[in-house]
């Protein structure tokens, strides 16, 4: 029996009880009012007994009461029970998380809508400076930086910032704000300094191996070319070695030119001024016909005469490698389209050949350095795996994408896609 039958029952048995009495001395209507009075009184007096226990967190054990009223104390005290478990549990994990994030060597800062500091783990002072003190602080009015301000302005948290750490100038910062819950974004500072040295030595180290590099080769090629044009005849062997060295230097030329080409475009400064592109794309289609022995074979279309912000000798590299390309990996009697267009939202130059293609996986990486589809195919096919690349790096100084569709044993499209705010 539950006890809502049971204190049902004991109502309808007080009734029956008032109904005899009542009915033998004539009383029910005054004994019937009594009862109700008695029965409200006590309920009025359980809900007062609830209220106070309930009033003081419902902690410890709950009163002793009868009736439905004890099963109401059991099922609040057993909520309270489970709640305090969850909390305990939470607790837990928020402790665990602050230990792991306050072991982390990267600072991490929470930020409210405002941008203000609600919690920072200990790294947060050695790399931004940041005092427990500063929580509820602006994060803006404590790092100044410009470069950091606009950042935080802007919303746009894709991409990471680099920047000087705040405590010490010698240090060098990434920072990646990561959005989530109600307006609440993460902020992650990591210190790059070591990473950022490495890279500037390895930017170092090959431009200089480029340069030094380059008088040596020069020098062997001019006395292999001076040595096959000698008027003594030479015997097979040896005409055939120097072919072959001749050959062997000369790629290496091309491999030396590209890597400092690279180099530059990683180092030096941006130069940038209004390039006349149609001009630029007849120039280089004629050159690359020549040079390739190809007369003929591209076909330009100038659907704008548009000119862009830009360098003009980094946009003749990118261009002419791929028009280059494009010659190299289809058939010497197929055609090559150039196009230069405007779309509702970009300036795009179009390089399409019916060529070989390229199949779908191998699309994300023909844009590393020195990445050669089938390596024994493209051996057969002069190159040095480093076009793509320089194209890739041009593109970037130029806010441009490089988009390729491909479809192998179709051709390929190779896609320079400028903003349309590059229009002069
Ligand atoms: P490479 O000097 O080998 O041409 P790139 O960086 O210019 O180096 O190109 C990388 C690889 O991408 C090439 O080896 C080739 O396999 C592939 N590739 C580039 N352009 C084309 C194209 N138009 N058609 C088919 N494959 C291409």
């Amino acid at each position: 029996m539950t006890a809502w039958t049971k204190e049902i029952g004991l109502a309808l048995l007080l009734l029956l009880a008032i109904s005899v009495i009542g009915g033998l001395t004539g009383f029910f209507i005054p004994l019937l009012f009594l009862l109700i009075i008695s029965l409200l009184i006590w309920q009025v007096v359980q809900i007062n007994r609830f209220e106070r226990w309930i009033s003081k967190g419902g902690r410890g054990k709950y009163p002793k009461a009868k009736g439905i009223w004890e099963d109401i104390y059991y099922h609040v005290y057993l909520i309270k029970k489970s709640e305090k478990k969850r909390k305990k549990k939470l607790g837990k994990i928020i402790d665990q998380f602050r230990k792991s994030t306050d072991a982390l060597p990267d600072a991490a800062v929470v930020l409210g809508k405002e941008d203000e500091i609600e919690w920072a783990n200990t790294a947060a002072k050695n790399v931004l400076g940041l005092q427990p003190s500063d929580r509820g602080q602006r994060i803006p009015n404590l790092i100044r930086f410009p470069i950091f301000v606009r950042y935080l302005k802007s919303g746009l948290f894709n991409e990471s910032i680099t920047m000087p750490s705040p405590t010490n100038s010698n240090i060098t910062l990434t920072v990646k704000v990561v959005s989530y819950g109600a307006g609440l974004r993460l902020l992650l500072a990591q210190d790059v300094t070591q990473l950022r040295k490495m890279e500037q030595m390895r930017k170092d180290f090959v431009a200089n191996v480029s340069h030094e590099l380059r008088t040596p080769l020069t020098v062997l090629k001019g006395y292999l070319e001076t040595l096959q044009e000698l008027d003594e005849p030479l015997s097979p062997l040896l005409s055939h070695s120097f072919q072959q060295m001749h050959e062997q230097t000369e790629r290496m030329q091309y491999l030396v030119d590209d890597l400092l080409l690279l180099s530059n475009l990683e180092t030096q400064p941006k130069k940038t001024h209004c390039v006349d592109i149609p001009a630029l794309l007849s120039k280089i289609c004629k050159e690359t016909e020549n040079l390739n022995n190809s007369a003929g074979r591209i076909e330009l279309t100038l659907e704008t005469n548009t000119h862009i912000y830009g360098d003009e000798q980094e946009l003749r590299s990118a261009f002419s490698n791929l028009l280059g390309n494009a010659l190299k990996y289809s058939p010497k009697e197929s055609k090559v389209q150039v196009r230069w267009q405007q779309t509702p939202v970009n300036l795009v130059l179009d390089v399409i050949d019916k060529g070989e293609g390229i199949a779908e996986s191998e699309i994300p990486r023909i844009t590393e350095r020195f990445y050669r589809i089938d390596v024994k195919r493209a051996n057969k096919v002069s190159g040095t795996g480093l076009g793509l690349a320089i194209v890739k790096h041009v593109l970037l100084r130029h806010d441009a994408r490089l988009v390729v569709t491909s479809e192998l044993y179709k051709g390929s499209t190779f896609s320079c896609c400028f903003p349309s705010e590059r229009a002069c």
